[in-house]
């Protein structure tokens, strides 16, 4: 009521002012110097009234601007940021799909309107991946370990670069820089033991898999066999250089972790001294794991023995372990034979036959017709025979299908670790077989090209 009040007084005084002004024209004259304007009171008066509402205005819109900082510069921002996600969107799409060329273009678009985020030296390095510009990406990738947000990334991308370079010590150097960043990070420590195995740095392979491996997972077969592995792998220059008992002391601990790993038992019973210990070693071996390299380290621990004498000690230590197995069984006709006991041989021979026929059966079976009747028309049939028959398990690498003789730790083919397996060639892969392998995969660094 008294606003109202106060504006019909207000538009009152306006009237009465308007209405003398228009009653009293007077004239105004302005001089500055050589120029000189003359007009009404009246287009003075609104002349002036204008001028002070523009400049209200403008004063009204400075403050506007002033309050929030970056107002203008936010709204052409805003619309950079929108352009930049939607190169970065574009690009990681072109990535996924395999399209090089149109994540390199999106890549470009990205670092155009994102200047220095993250995100867009991410896409840039993946954009040179998918173009096969490995400088390029290593060059993005350093960039990324700049920035304290990106740096673990970028570490990553790197040591997939220097891994695909086959560069083992570059990349086991960003590894150990990832470790310390975040220590105990999964792919972290798979790698750092990938690439320990590689460089055969055993001991810090083994403290390794002690970090990985903590409560329940530790006891599973596979670390365990790991471990074992390692162990033997850290035996063998310690016994090549003849510090028996310390190569003695690692090969029992890789038996113990692992009693079916042939030659973790094959080193441990040919460095230890006769008796009770060993003879429980060998039952132990051979049960877990009947092989020809543990018969043949049984049989060498008396270098001089006459055969007579081996087919003794083989009953003694070997016939009674698993009677029935083919390898149990190969061992004794193969020592009956130069025992010339032929009638054992036929009968070892001829069960071995039945069970497992393979081309060694039937080797020994053309050799005993040789040297106990003299038939080579005979042996020839058995070799015929052996020729044709399933062949003897080998050492496979359960990774490229190499054939060897004897184990190692590292493929001699496509150099995978403990890839290894002691089966017959044609013979497909056993569920636990492949089991191994594939745990072996889990933790493998890339092979080398
Ligand atoms: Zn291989």
């Amino acid at each position: 009521m008294i606003r109202s009040l106060y504006l019909f007084i207000l538009l009152s005084l306006l009237a009465l002012a308007g209405v003398w002004v228009a009653d009293n024209p007077g004239q105004v004259a302005l001089r500055w110097d050589n120029y000189v304007i003359e007009t009404s009171v009246v287009v003075l008066v609104i002349a002036t009234l204008l001028i002070a509402l523009i400049l209200m205005v403008l004063y009204q819109l400075f403050f506007w601007l002033k309050s929030g900082p970056g107002r203008l510069g936010g709204i052409f921002s805003a619309r950079r940021r929108s352009k930049g996600m939607d190169a970065l969107s574009h690009g990681m799409v072109a990535i996924a799909a395999g399209d090089s060329d149109g994540a390199r273009k999106a890549a470009v678009a990205a670092e155009k309107h994102l200047q220095g985020e993250p995100l867009t030296l991410l896409l840039a390095a993946q954009a040179a991946e998918l173009n096969q510009d490995d400088r390029a990406a290593r060059i993005y990738y350093s960039k990324m370990t700049e920035n304290p947000e990106t740096e673990f990334l970028g570490l990553r991308g790197l040591i997939q670069r220097a891994k695909a370079e086959n560069d083992l010590d570059l990349a086991l150097l960003y590894v150990e820089k990832a470790d310390k960043l975040k220590p105990g990070t999964e792919w972290v420590l798979k790698d750092l033991l990938g690439l320990f195995l590689k460089l055969h740095r055993y001991e810090d392979a083994d403290k390794t898999l002690t970090r990985m491996a903590r409560g329940k997972s530790a006891k599973s077969d596979r670390v365990k066999h790991l471990r074992a592995v390692i162990a033997y792998q850290r035996a063998l220059p310690l016994a090549e250089n003849g510090e028996k008992e310390k190569a003695l002391t690692l090969a029992l601990d890789a038996h113990d972790l692992d009693p079916a790993f042939v030659p973790a038992s094959v080193m441990a019973i040919s460095l230890s001294q006769p008796g009770r210990k060993l003879d429980k070693l060998i039952n132990d071996a051979w049960r877990h794991a009947p092989h020809p390299d543990i018969a043949k380290a049984v049989k060498n621990l008396i270098p001089v023995e006459s055969p007579a004498d081996w087919l003794l000690r083989a009953k003694r230590l070997i016939a009674p372990l698993k009677p029935e197995h083919p390898e149990t069984m190969m061992v004794m006709a193969r020592a009956a034979l130069d025992a010339q006991e032929w009638g054992q041989a036929r009968g070892y021979l001829n069960k071995t036959a039945d069970i497992d026929p393979r081309g060694s059966v039937y080797r020994l079976m053309a050799e005993l017709e040789e040297r106990a009747n003299a038939d080579a028309i005979a042996a020839r049939k058995w070799i015929l025979e052996s020729v044709e028959a399933p062949q003897d398990p080998l050492w496979i690498c359960e990774s490229c299908g190499r054939q060897e003789k004897s184990w190692t730790a590292d493929c001699p083919s496509c150099g995978t670790f403990d890839s290894l397996i002691w089966r017959k060639p044609d013979q497909g892969v056993t569920s636990g077989d492949l089991l191994e392998a594939e745990i072996v995969q889990e933790i493998e660094a890339p092979k080398p090209t």
